[in-house]
């Protein structure tokens, strides 16, 4: 990444103020490296010496040599969420994150493949989340939902996740809103997902997929095809093949643009690099997020900053995207039409 001049301190100050909403968030790449070791120290689990200090830690994010390097530090997140409280205290901590960032919903992707074999069960993380989540919205004043995701390269579970899910949702205020799906794309394309992905639909549950990242238009044409998804994460790689951006701009299908996340992990070389202003030219329907705002050393703030100072995006297209997300929302339209008018004081910043 080119080295660029410090960011301008009265526009960060005018994005501060902005309401928010947060689409494209993963918990497991939202735990403070100070929070990651209590953990592991808790649970007496052995951390690698290069990662003895939340400094140390801290110095091996952004710092990316491949997906699969990403990966493994995202794991080691997973590795030390144990117990229901290790969720609950993640969470609340995340909660107040977004306060921070002056976010007014989140919609949450968790991972629950990861926690099939924990003593605890994926019940009682559910309930502790809840838990989280209500008073995260009594205390701060933030909506927050779930999109639990399944992982491209493991698809055996995912029959298993995914009924567990549908479960949940026919209890009530479970707080889970889509079915996503994570993980690399290339050899393992959206159509091994295919059935799942339907009967999840048939019970109100929609696709909510990353596509577009690691692989380019082939996995964003598959995923469109076989999920019919009404929103995609990242998508970026449409930039590629303008007939696919035509097709998302006439679905309005909205894409869940991450700029520090596919710089880091190495799909554009800099923010120079990265299509943004190419997909808005084309009139795609997209928003700006975080994905792992801890493990890219990132918040909302900074990525409107980047894509104002770097990539060429206007405030008004940064305003009505903001506004795009909560439309792409899984909100219920009454609370929509509550958080729209939140969202409306956007224009006096
Ligand atoms: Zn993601």
């Amino acid at each position: 990444m080119h080295a660029h001049p410090p960011l301008d301190t009265q526009l960060h100050e005018r994005i501060r103020q902005l309401a928010k909403v947060e689409l494209h968030l993963h918990l497991e790449g939202s735990i403070s490296p100070e929070t990651l070791l209590d953990l592991a120290k808790k649970h007496q689990f052995t951390i690698p010496a290069k990662f003895a200090t939340p400094d140390l830690v801290r110095s091996h994010y952004s710092r990316y040599k491949d997906f699969r390097d990403f990966v493994n530090i995202f794991i080691l997140g997973v590795n030390c969420l144990k117990t229901p409280e290790d969720f609950y205290l993640v969470m609340k901590q995340l909660g107040a994150r977004l306060a921070s960032q002056n976010v007014l919903y989140a919609e949450v992707t968790w991972t629950p493949q990861f926690y099939l074999l924990r003593p605890c069960g994926l019940d009682s993380i559910l309930r502790v989340l809840n838990q989280a989540r209500r008073e995260i919205e009594t205390e701060l004043g933030i909506r927050v939902r779930w999109i639990p995701d399944l992982i491209r390269n493991f698809p055996k579970p995912a029959p298993k996740v995914t009924q567990w899910l549908i479960q949940q949702m026919r209890r009530g205020d479970s707080g889970i809103v889509a079915l996503g799906l994570g993980g690399p794309e290339y050899a393992h394309p959206a159509s091994n997902f295919e059935l799942i992905f339907q009967a999840a639909r048939e019970c109100g549950l929609p696709a909510n997929p990353h596509a577009g990242e690691n692989d380019g238009p082939i996995s964003v044409r598959n995923t469109l095809h076989c999920l019919q998804p009404r929103r995609i994460g990242h998508g970026v790689r449409a930039s590629e093949d303008p007939e696919l951006m035509a097709l998302l701009r006439t679905q309005r299908t909205h894409l869940e643009v991450c700029l520090s996340s596919n710089i880091q992990l190495g799909i554009y070389a800099d923010f120079e690099q990265h299509p943004l202003r190419t997909l808005l030219d084309a009139g795609c329907e997209l928003s700006l997020h975080t994905d792992d705002p801890v493990l890219f050393q990132t918040s909302l703030n900074q990525e409107y900053q980047y894509a104002l100072e770097y990539c060429g995006m206007h405030w008004n297209e940064l305003l009505q995207s903001i506004n795009a997300a909560l439309n792409a929302s899984y909100l219920d339209e009454s609370t929509k039409r509550i958080l729209q008018k939140e969202l409306s004081r956007n224009s006096m910043v």
